[in-house]
């Protein structure tokens, strides 16, 4: 790969953390184009929203480092951003994950509206998805709707809104179509209890097969 392809994705010195050690040579803070830090340095300053929420982020990032969970960072946000009105986007799968979150978050005065990735119940083939990719194909299966999800959020004006299980893609289109800002609380992996990184911290071990160029083949 030239020098010129390389970017933060191949560098394992993250020199731009702390400025102890050097840039690579490939650098995107020492080759971004001139003016364009300070540019974008200027949106925190220009717009009230970002700046607060960039502050509030890095003020619960430096006050609870390595001891609030990320429940408890979520908690700490919605409080110290002074959201009324908090919507959750959850999988229907993960229903009583959410139903502890909401009695979690109700426990520190925070109510959630949430609503599941089936509301609306409308059936997966509406959108052309073949009956036999259906889990069980003959029977009703409804469609995820994320953009329904994100449609009963904004109309209920929800200020923020948290994530739960959402599949890869339907949570593409959640965060795509909600008013809210959004944040994860739990990223969906079916395989390995919703910790997504292990296949990563796996991936010299059990999980190789991650480092050549097959992906699973489909169960039909
Ligand atoms: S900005 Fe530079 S130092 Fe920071 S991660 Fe990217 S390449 Fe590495």
């Amino acid at each position: 790969m030239s020098d010129s392809h390389l970017n933060c994705s191949n560098c394992t010195v993250g020199n731009c953390a702390h400025l102890k050690k050097s840039f690579p040579e490939f650098c995107l803070t020492t080759n971004a184009k001139e003016g364009v830090v300070e540019k974008v340095t200027k949106r925190y300053i220009r717009s009230s929203t970002d700046r607060k929420i960039a502050l509030t982020s890095a003020n619960i990032e430096g006050s609870y480092y390595g001891r609030a969970t990320r429940v408890e960072e979520t908690l700490l946000f919605i409080r110290d951003m002074g959201y009324k009105k908090v919507g959750v986007a959850t999988c229907v799968g993960l229903l009583s994950e959410c139903n502890l979150f909401a009695k979690i978050a109700k426990a520190k005065g925070i109510d959630i509206y949430g609503v599941a990735c089936k509301v609306g119940a409308v059936d997966k083939t509406v959108i052309g998805l073949d009956e036999s990719l259906k889990l069980s194909p003959g029977q009703h299966e409804s469609m995820c709707n994320p953009i329904l999800q994100a449609e009963l959020l904004n109309e209920e004006k929800t200020e923020f809104n948290i994530i739960i299980g959402l599949c890869v893609g339907h949570d593409s289109l959640f965060i795509r179509h909600s008013k809210a800002p959004v944040t994860y609380l739990i990223v969906k992996d079916r395989v390995l209890c919703h910790n997504p990184a292990a296949a990563l911290y796996g991936a010299g071990g059990y999980y190789r097969r991650l480092m050549t160029p097959d992906l699973p083949a489909p169960s039909k």
